[in-house]
């Protein structure tokens, strides 16, 4: 397995500045989610590992080799990189045989064949390799496309939101084969994903993008719990947003008051608490007094909202057990300190 790294790269296309001084290193057999909202960069990082595109400044290195940069540029047949993009259209005309074998021109006939066989087996496909594409299921499809791209046993595998065709149910087993194949291959990978809970499932570090930047990267855990912004903990969780005020140490809000977590006396802060920290308690028995205004039964968890005197929007809440007070009437809530996050304004 390989190493993978950024070095202060960027790159414009015209005006625009899609990848801005991006420092990362992949290490080798690692699978990294990157993540960010459309636009802030993601497919064009892709695209200068895969040599696709050239950084305007900085290098890309493949196993401590410079593949793009100011020395060299490596042409992209001879990275090692595969690739398997959004639209992975499979060649209608070839057979699933045929598809996969496309990226093993280079080798002699029979092993070209061999390892295409191989490669349709790794994702179970192997009884489809004289079928033509239309005859398979989207999932199986996309499972070809994972095939094509493994079968030249590629060092480092670029996914550019390689499941986001796929519906919730199908989309859940490709994933677990994509990580089953990527662990036997031990190939360096990279996923491109705008989704914070696929990347949490299978990213062993996920990095975060914006505008062009890494804001920030670490474990699920880390993202989740230690969010460097309010704009990254957004993107990991539906969150109640409350304004406070940080005076001798605590914090205040409408919501009650919390200890302080980071941020200085005087300052103005955000207040965030997320839906799963909120308890929904009889009238009198909370800490704040409001009035149930929905509730939605989402089978293991209730959804409920909660109007408060002096918030505009309804603090929400997922409520593990059941909450016996009726739509329109007075409750309490009590708030989960754990869940409670803060940021400067
Ligand atoms: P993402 O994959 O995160 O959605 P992209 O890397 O595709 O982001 O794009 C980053 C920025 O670069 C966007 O502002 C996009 O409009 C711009 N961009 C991407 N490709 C091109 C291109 N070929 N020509 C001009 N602008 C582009
Ligand atoms: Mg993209």
């Amino acid at each position: 397995a390989v190493r993978l790294a950024y070095e202060n790269v960027s790159h414009a296309y015209d005006e625009v500045l899609a990848v801005d001084r991006v420092d990362l290193q992949i290490e080798p057999a690692e699978i990294v989610c990157l993540l960010g909202p459309s636009g802030c960069g993601k497919t064009t990082l892709l695209k200068l590992a895969a040599g696709l595109e050239i950084p305007a400044s900085g290098r890309v290195l493949i196993d401590g080799l410079e593949v793009s940069g100011p020395a060299r540029f490596v042409p992209p047949e001879k990275r090692g990189v595969g690739l398997m993009f959004q639209d992975f259209a499979l060649f209608p005309h070839l057979s699933i045989l045929a598809n996969v074998k496309f990226g093993l021109a280079g080798l002699p006939r029979d092993v070209a064949e061999a390892e295409a066989r191989k490669a349709l087996q790794r994702v179970g496909l192997e009884r489809y390799a004289d079928l033509y594409p239309h005859a398979l299921s989207g999932g199986e499809q996309q499972r070809v496309a994972l095939a094509r791209a493994v079968a030249p046993r590629p060092s480092v595998l670029l996914m550019d939101e390689p499941f986001s065709g796929l519906d919730s149910r199908l989309r859940d087993d490709v994933r677990e084969e994509t990580l089953a194949v990527l662990r036997e291959t031990r190939a360096t990978c990279i996923i491109v994903t705008h989704d914070p809970e696929e990347a949490m499932r299978m990213a062993d570090r996920i990095v975060l993008m914006r505008s062009g930047r890494v804001v920030q990267a670490g474990s699920a855990a880390d993202l989740y719990h230690s969010p460097t912004d309010l704009a990254v903990a957004r993107f990991f969780s539906e969150l109640n947003e409350v304004p406070g005020i940080v005076a001798g140490g605590v914090v205040s809000t409408p919501l009650g008051t919390f200890g302080r977590q980071g941020v200085v006396d005087g300052e103005a802060v955000t207040v965030c608490v997320r839906p799963h920290g909120v308890q929904v308690a009889p009238a009198g028995s909370g800490q704040v007094p409001g009035r149930l205004i929905s509730r939605r039964f989402l089978g293991e968890v209730e959804l409920l909202e909660i109007a408060v005197d002096g918030l505009d929007m309804p603090i929400k809440a997922r409520a593990r057990q059941t909450v016996t007070a009726a739509v329109g009437s007075e409750v309490g809530i009590l708030i989960d300190e754990a869940a409670v996050l803060m940021f400067p304004v």
